[in-house]
């Protein structure tokens, strides 16, 4: 029940994003519009356990806030790379791994990568060398991140013309 509240919250702030001429990237981007624009069959839902049942098996419904990695995951069992050794009605945020195809990254998300790496520059600035390097690092993969979202994010204008 609280997961698909919170479901439904993630659904219709994407589908406002979006409407505000937001983009997204990541692999499931484009199914991710879809889901957005349809966003409004939450609204006016009362969600029972009945409807929550019902919501939780329309895996195209399902839009999954994932703020630790920087991310939203469109939940398609086949293709999730967290718990490759089950089945699951769920993905395992916790254990989200990079590259995997129910991936959908926001402008926030990628504003939220690149604040972090600014955090981590500024903690490398006062750690020693070796793990200051690594602080580095890091800084330099979220931003890359972040770059490759701004050269790939589509619009729901750009999608539905
Ligand atoms: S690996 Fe991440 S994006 Fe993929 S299904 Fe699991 S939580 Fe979602």
């Amino acid at each position: 029940m609280e997961t698909v509240l919170a479901v439904a919250d993630t659904v219709s702030d994407l589908h406002d994003d979006l409407e505000a001429g937001g983009g997204i990237s990541g692999p499931a981007a484009r199914r991710g519009i879809t889901a957005a624009i349809h966003a409004p069959r939450f609204a006016g839902t009362v969600i029972t356990s009945t409807t929550a049942r019902r919501l939780l098996a329309n895996e195209d419904a399902m839009i999954y806030d994932n703020p630790q990695a920087f991310l939203l995951c469109h939940y398609k069992r086949e293709q999730a790379l967290c718990h490759r050794d089950g089945i699951k009605e769920t993905p395992s945020l916790d254990r989200c791994v990079p590259g995997c195809g129910n991936i959908v990254r926001t402008d926030e998300h990628a504003a939220r990568l690149r604040d972090r790496a600014d955090v981590l520059d500024k903690r490398a600035a006062h750690t020693p060398l070796p793990v200051g390097d690594r602080l580095r690092a890091n800084a330099d993969k979220l931003r890359g991140m972040a770059e490759h979202h701004d050269r790939t994010r589509i619009t729901l204008q750009e999608v539905t013309g």
